[in-house]
């Protein structure tokens, strides 16, 4: 959905030479010293897939900022491509990049930088307004949202009336309001205490969850990062030095600094299985034969089940398409679609040797005592929150 191509950005007025000097890879220090222009961004390329959430993550002067707003270009990049959805953001006519901002983007600050003299409602209904939408509509889609971002009772207040938690949620609503696909967000949780944080993470997760936007996400904290990203590009001076999965930038650090910056967080050498599996609600007995699993499995959006035995012990799992092959044949049980190659550990073991193990399989990882009964189970986004550092509700025991 975003495609950015080599993306440089030059501070200063004597770009030219200094775009070439980064082409020859001279460092920004040198190009400052001798040309009295900073290095932004440079050569910055990613892709950013629709409904992903795309973190930005590095130190404070790392570039992050700079790189977000050439994306809206309210500040103009000084090479490169910035495509969305296949149009260059870089060459755009000014009438479509308004209403790309108008309608398609919308962006989410550090300071949330409400307008004082006006109230919830007319904050998050701003962007309609400007869309031209009739005072009725404005105020059913502004109310909509503000219930969604969790401030249903506040329509009427003023910002000033709000924590600063409170408040962002406002800017979330506003950025909201007009149901764009894109969201840019820039540090929007670095300024709120701890725990607020905490609640803004995982109520930004509910939205995604529900919404599915395309987001790009700055901040300079790696819990965070790896809590709510699906992709995380790290910067440095200017430049992407990784770019992966959160599984990927823990594992395997592309560079010194890159492991210096996750150093802190190897939290998996200290986490084992129990302290992030989820307990394990979905199973099925043979008995209960193909169309119980398949009308359970959908329900859930499941793809695979667990089979256990009467007491508990674990048997193997089954597929949603073996089940439906054989309710198509009639057959009532499922003992002959039990697949028993899958992954299995003890609740003590560290989560570092499964991560790896979790990369390469399609089915969740079971935890089992040693009398083989299951006692949960371990998915990709509860491991992910556990290294993050959540706060342990998804721990079973
Ligand atoms: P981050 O958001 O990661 O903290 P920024 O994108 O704000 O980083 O800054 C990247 C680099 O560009 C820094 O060296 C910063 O000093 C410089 N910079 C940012 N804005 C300007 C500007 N308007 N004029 C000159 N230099 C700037
Ligand atoms: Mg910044």
């Amino acid at each position: 959905m975003i495609e950015v191509k080599n993306l440089t950005k030059i501070y200063g007025n004597n770009v030219d030479k200094a775009l070439d000097m980064v082409k020859k890879g001279i460092s920004n220090e040198e190009i400052k010293n001798k040309t009295k222009q900073v290095v932004g961004v440079r050569d910055a390329s990613f892709t950013v897939e629709e409904g992903e959430t795309f973190v930005i993550m590095g130190l404070s002067g790392s570039g992050k900022s700079t790189l977000l707003r050439c994306i809206n270009r309210l500040i103009k990049a000084s090479a490169g491509e910035i495509l969305i959805d296949g149009r260059d953001v870089l060459t755009m006519p000014a009438k479509e990049l308004e209403e790309l901002r108008k309608r398609k983007m919308a962006m989410v600050f550090q300071r949330f930088a409400l307008l004082p003299h006006r109230t919830i409602l007319e904050n998050v209904a701003y962007g309609l307004e400007i869309q031209g939408l009739d005072k009725e509509k404005r105020v059913a889609e502004a109310t909509e949202v503000i219930d969604l971002v969790g401030l249903k009772g506040w329509e009427e207040a003023y910002p000033q009336n709000l924590s600063g938690g409170m408040q962002q949620r406002v800017g979330i609503a506003r950025a909201l309001a007009t149901d764009p696909d894109i969201l840019l967000m820039d540090e929007p949780f670095s300024a709120l205490d701890p725990l607020i944080r905490q609640d803004m993470q995982e109520e930004l997760l509910g939205i995604q969850e529900k919404l599915q936007k395309t987001i790009i996400f700055i901040t300079h904290d790696l819990d965070e990062a790896l809590k709510i990203g699906d992709h995380i590009a790290l910067m440095k001076d200017g430049q992407i030095v990784q770019i992966g999965q959160p599984e990927d930038i823990l594992l395997s650090p592309a560079s010194d600094y890159v492991a210096r910056f996750v150093e802190n967080v190897n939290r998996s050498l200290a986490l084992t299985a129990s302290s992030v599996m989820v307990r394990p609600r979905y199973v099925v007995h043979p008995k209960d034969g193909p169309r119980t699993a398949l009308n359970f499995m959908e329900k859930h959006g499941l793809s695979t089940l667990f089979v256990l035995d009467r007491i508990g012990k674990l048997k193997g799992y089954i597929r949603a398409e073996d089940a439906s092959e054989i309710a198509s044949q009639g057959i009532k049980d499922l003992g002959g679609i039990i697949q028993t190659d899958m992954p299995t550990t003890g609740p003590d073991s560290p989560l570092a040797g499964l991560l790896e193990v979790m990369a390469y399989t399609k089915v969740p990882i079971a935890v089992v005592d040693e009398n083989n009964k299951l006692q949960g189970t371990l998915v990709r986004g509860s491991v992910i929150a556990g290294l993050a550092g959540g706060r342990g509700e998804m721990n079973n025991g």
